[in-house]
């Protein structure tokens, strides 16, 4: 049984992942501490559940879900993975802080490791689907659990509403495609961990959502 651990960080608010095994291997998806107190708080939560830390994970690579990713690999010595068609997102991190003047003290890796779409990635006792998802940014994935019933789905779907895409490499049909025919395909009683706000169900949203009718 995996464990879902949720911090809410930084000015955007955005939603932080801890995913842990029944052995406390744990990944974390989206890292968007950047305050002192909220890497204290995610530390903190690690410590005291005796976690071992064996991976970062995104969603996508937009600053507010990697504030804290290149201080936890430095801190915890474990890799990145990241979608390869998420590269240039990524590697806009530090101009996309400088234009909304964002002060960062570590600079992202420059060699992040690939995630595999449409495959299962292992992570000891931790495994996950790797959904497809693109439109709220060009490579955006999802994590998806099925034998948790839960998928990690970064900035596509939100409790009634859905991600944004007027940032770079944003295409609103194509966010569309994907949350119906990637997300919607999977169980309607899945959870959905969103990047930012509530968690919703997939039936939730197929009969709810105002931007999916
Ligand atoms: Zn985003």
């Amino acid at each position: 049984m995996l464990k879902v651990k949720k911090f809410t960080f930084n000015p955007f608010s955005e939603n932080t992942y801890i995913v842990s095994d029944n052995l406390n291997n744990s990944v974390v998806i989206d890292p968007g501490c950047y305050h002192k107190a909220e890497q204290k708080e995610l530390e903190s939560y690690i410590v005291k559940n005796n976690l071992k830390l064996k991976s970062i994970l995104h969603t996508h690579s937009h600053l507010d879900h990697m504030f804290g990713t290149a201080y936890l690999a430095d801190k915890y010595n474990i890799d990145l993975w990241i979608n390869k068609e998420d590269l240039d997102t990524y590697q806009s991190y530090e101009k996309v802080c400088e234009v909304y003047g964002i002060p960062i003290t570590f600079s992202p890796n420059p060699s992040p490791n690939y995630l595999e779409l449409d495959k299962l990635v292992h992570i000891d006792g931790i495994k996950f689907k790797i959904l497809f998802v693109p439109g709220h940014s060009p490579g955006h994935v999802a994590f998806y659990s099925q034998e948790n019933n839960f998928l990690i789905n970064g900035d596509c779907l939100f409790e009634n509403s859905i991600g944004r895409t007027d940032l770079p490499g944003g295409n609103h049909q194509q966010l569309i495609n994907s949350i119906k025919n990637e997300i919607f395909q999977l169980p309607e009683e899945t959870l959905v961990y969103c990047g930012h706000g509530n968690e919703t169900t997939i039936k939730k949203e197929k009969s709810f959502n105002p931007f999916l009718r």
